[in-house]
């Protein structure tokens, strides 16, 4: 709803650390988050290459399939997605995330430790204003039976389609307006998945050296390994998280609606990217503008008290 939209920008009001290992490359790493000033955006840090920036933006993409990697100038940077969608949801617009390791931790799979880690550094209010990327016109990426669409709306909502053969996943559906609370009470706690009989094959192509029973559902043919399951559609929650960490890729707050239809990161990263490529389905604006208001001046430089937790 558009009340809740925010007038301005945040950023995190004190450091926080988390470490551990990294699900595909194994490598341990230690992340710290940090404040920053307006109009920074979501930066990561590689602390262990001279601080060397790579922007959580669309242009720094780089395609991978069972994980979102970015790269800038051959310095890559795996796994973000579900730290993103923890930063993302609950509304952190600048932010640093100085790394030394060349892939984000998996923690327990899910986002729920990222969730955690945000609430103990607490939000502060900047004095500048947010901008919202609304979405005019509709933009879909089909792949087959596979799509995902962005479609105009008042506010931020995601709507995710998983169909999986296997007797305790199917067809599920999750629906939701993404805010704080709503991420937090129905997404962040979904962890990620694989399939038992594709253990073998991804190992074989370098991945998942770091997975482990305590950090994947890992499915057998007919059940799971390492029950029990936090929700009965926690698969299908799962990937509206990673969805939502892969919008965050967008760089700015969505206005829009997003619907993916057994999609995965290489499509949600292509909608990213081919919107971001098209200025003309899109337009950037304020919290007062989306209500249909013109910021008055003195609207612009209201002397809140930014420094008290929001
Ligand atoms: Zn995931």
């Amino acid at each position: 709803m558009l009340q809740f939209l925010r007038m301005f920008q945040t950023t995190i009001a004190r450091e926080g650390a988390v470490e551990g290992v990294g699900l595909h490359t194994g490598v341990f790493g230690h992340l710290r988050l940090r404040p920053a000033p307006a109009d920074t955006g979501v930066v990561f840090r590689r602390i262990d290459l001279d601080n060397f920036a790579i922007e959580a933006q669309g242009e720094n993409v780089a395609r991978v399939s069972y994980a979102t990697s970015l790269m800038k100038q051959g310095v890559w940077l795996s796994t973000t997605e579900h730290l993103l969608a923890a930063i993302y949801s609950c509304g952190i617009d600048n932010i640093y995330i100085d790394i030394d390791s060349i892939e984000v931790p998996i923690l327990d799979g899910s986002a729920e430790p990222f969730v955690q880690l945000l609430d103990d550094c607490g939000i502060r209010r900047l004095r500048r204003k947010r901008r919202y990327l609304k979405v005019l016109k509709a933009l879909e990426v089909v792949e087959g039976d596979r799509r995902v669409g962005v479609y105009p709306d008042d506010e931020f909502r995601v709507r995710c389609y998983v169909d999986f053969r296997h007797p305790l996943v199917g067809q599920q559906e999750v629906e939701i307006a993404v805010g704080p609370d709503t991420f937090r009470h129905l997404l962040s706690r979904a962890r990620t998945f694989c399939f038992e009989r594709d253990i073998t094959p991804l190992r074989e192509m370098g991945l998942i050296r770091g997975g482990s029973l305590e950090n994947a559902i890992v499915l057998t043919e007919d059940s799971v390994m390492n029950g029990p399951l936090r929700f009965p559609d926690e698969f299908g929650r799962h990937k509206a998280l990673d969805l939502i960490g892969d919008l965050a890729l967008v760089g700015m707050s969505l206005l829009a609606r997003v619907e993916a239809h057994k999609a995965g990161h290489s499509l949600h990263t292509q909608l990213v990217s081919r919107l971001l490529a098209d200025p003309s389905l899109w337009t950037v604006t304020t919290a007062t503008q989306a209500a249909g208001r013109e910021p008055s001046l003195a609207s612009n430089e209201l002397a809140l008290p930014f420094a008290a937790a929001d």
